[in-house]
């Protein structure tokens, strides 16, 4: 019998209201290896109270930055002390290899913590020197002497709603500057991979978060999910997931006029310039939209490559994906394991399909592996063109479609004719090439002459459809802090009018 797993709410493992429960699936086989708690309205409703009570009579939006940012400390620490631990799940919840786990998710995740530990304490306003105009009109030039000052306040009750792809990480990207600038959170892991966010739980209460000041409540979107982003008493929400979704959610904050910030889908443009060494270019390539299985929002899922180097890139990109190690992750040498879910398989191998039918020409792959599990073949497409369906929609899935240009201006505008602009890539030994690309591009992140590097530093999201504000670095921040102007007469007992 499966263990079942509870909602965290108010600082307590708590049964759903409907006493629903859902099961998680093995991506490897399909088969179920946990039930958790299915949260619905009503534990939104619990969860929203309990986080309403922790900001407004709680002690986490009063200590001082220095004392949250100790305890966002010990929440680093313990999540690299449970490293291995969390590594394995993760990758049993969402099949990623086991090493990825180790070298990415969990220490980036713990890092995260720690950076925005830092800011804890440093979200301080600014002092404003300035005067009365009012007085200066009626008293004949005799100014009054004022100051203003800003304080950087929490929002309050923020709501939070994350994909599957990278569970801890994207959940690490939204809690941590949420908890450093003293606001309380509901959040909703994706239904495919709630297992680290209720392990995650269990940390907080370790580290010191009061009860209330974080809530989780796994569930589905329609449900759940939509709870959150209409309860009256959330007070900001951010969401990461697709541009479809994140439009439901945008309405619902218009709706009560809150705050919003969105990560969204991409369709990021990998350009390769003539000048490189053709072998670096094809792995650099190959990482950009393989790592992750391809279910990643920034994946290099369109690669230009200069009509000069184009079949032999081709070629070689080809050779590369069909030496890529497909299988178990939880075993040795595997590159890439399952993808999430039965929904994202289907919906990678229609994309196959498609790219078959528009006319693209398939070099590998192009099927299911297996029939347990979720595994896809590494699949590459050549000749693709702008129009192609391949070209212009999220796969999410190990599906590279390759493109050929011919000048930088031409592949300038065809990289910023997508609809998207979450990220992008450029591989060139010429620095005026880098220069005049990475500044035409309608991107949120270049990435030159690498790819996929997430520092907690960094700030990261989208242009376009590609969402509203940033997650990471200082930037985000602003999130999860308003502002309140004080102004003061320095001659109190003055009239000052
Ligand atoms: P999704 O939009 O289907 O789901 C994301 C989350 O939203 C899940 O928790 C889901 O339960 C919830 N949800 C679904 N319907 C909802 C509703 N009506 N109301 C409220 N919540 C609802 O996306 P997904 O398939 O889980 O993730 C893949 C997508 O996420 C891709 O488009 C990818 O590009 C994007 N993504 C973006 C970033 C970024 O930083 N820009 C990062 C990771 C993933």
């Amino acid at each position: 019998m499966p263990a079942v797993m509870l909602l965290f709410i108010g600082g307590e493992w708590s049964p759903a209201a409907s006493g629903k429960t859902f099961a998680v699936l093995d991506p490897r086989t399909g088969q179920e290896v946990f039930r958790v708690a299915e949260a619905d309205k009503e534990d939104v409703d619990r969860a929203v109270a309990a986080a309403r009570r922790a900001f407004d009579e709680g002690e986490w939006s009063r200590m001082s930055g220095k004392q949250r940012g100790k305890v966002l400390l010990k929440l680093a620490q313990l999540i690299e002390d449970n490293a291995d631990e969390m590594a394995a799940i993760e990758s049993l919840d969402n099949g990623k290899p086991l090493v990825m786990s180790k070298i990415a998710d969990i220490p980036l995740s713990a890092d995260h913590f720690r950076y925005y530990a830092g800011w804890a304490d440093k979200l301080h306003g600014k002092t404003i020197p300035c005067d009365n105009t009012f007085g200066k009109a009626s008293r004949a030039a005799q100014w009054l002497p004022f100051f203003a000052y800003t304080l950087h306040e929490p929002i309050g009750v923020v709501g939070q709603i994350i994909p599957w792809n990278f569970p801890l990480l994207m959940l690490a990207w939204k809690v941590a500057p949420a908890l450093a600038a003293g606001n309380t959170i509901v959040l909703k892991p994706a239904e495919q991979t709630p297992l680290n966010a209720l392990r995650f739980a269990e940390l907080c209460a370790e580290a010191g978060v009061p009860n209330g000041a974080i809530n989780i409540l796994p569930g589905f979107g329609p449900t759940a999910g939509a709870a959150i982003c209409r309860h009256p008493g959330v007070d900001k929400l951010a969401f990461t997931g697709s541009t479809e979704v994140g439009r439901l959610v945008m309405k619902e904050a218009s709706e009560r006029i809150v705050p919003v910030t969105l990560e969204l889908g991409g369709k990021s443009a990998l350009i390769i310039d003539k000048h490189v060494d053709v072998d670096k270019a094809v792995e650099d390539a190959h990482f950009a939209l393989f790592f992750n299985h391809g279910q990643c929002c920034a994946a290099g899922s369109r690669t230009y490559v200069h009509a000069d180097i184009y079949d032999e890139f081709v070629a070689k990109a080809a050779a590369r994906a069909q030496r890529r190690v497909v299988g178990d992750p939880f075993e040795e040498g595997v590159e890439q394991g399952p993808q999430v879910d039965q929904d994202q398989l289907n919906k990678i191998l229609a994309y196959i399909d498609v790219g078959q039918r528009e006319g693209a020409r398939m070099l590998c792959g192009g099927k299911r592996r297996g029939d347990a599990g979720y595994f896809v073949e590494p699949t590459v497409f050549a000749d693709v063109t702008d129009q192609m369906k391949i070209a212009q929609e999220e796969i999410f899935g190990p599906v590279q479609s390759i493109l050929k240009y011919h000048t930088t201006e031409e592949v300038i505008a065809r990289a910023n004719k997508s609809e998207y602009g979450l990220a992008s890539g450029i591989i060139s030994n010429d620095v005026g090439f880098v220069n005049t690309v990475s500044r035409s591009l309608k991107a949120g992140t270049v990435w030159v002459n690498c790819y996929n590097v997430y520092d907690s530093a960094v700030p990261f999201g989208g242009y376009r459809l590609s969402g509203v504000g940033r997650d990471k670095g200082e930037y985000a921040l602003e999130n999860y802090t308003q502002v309140k102007a004080v102004y003061q007469s320095l001659e109190p007992n003055q009239p000052w009018l």
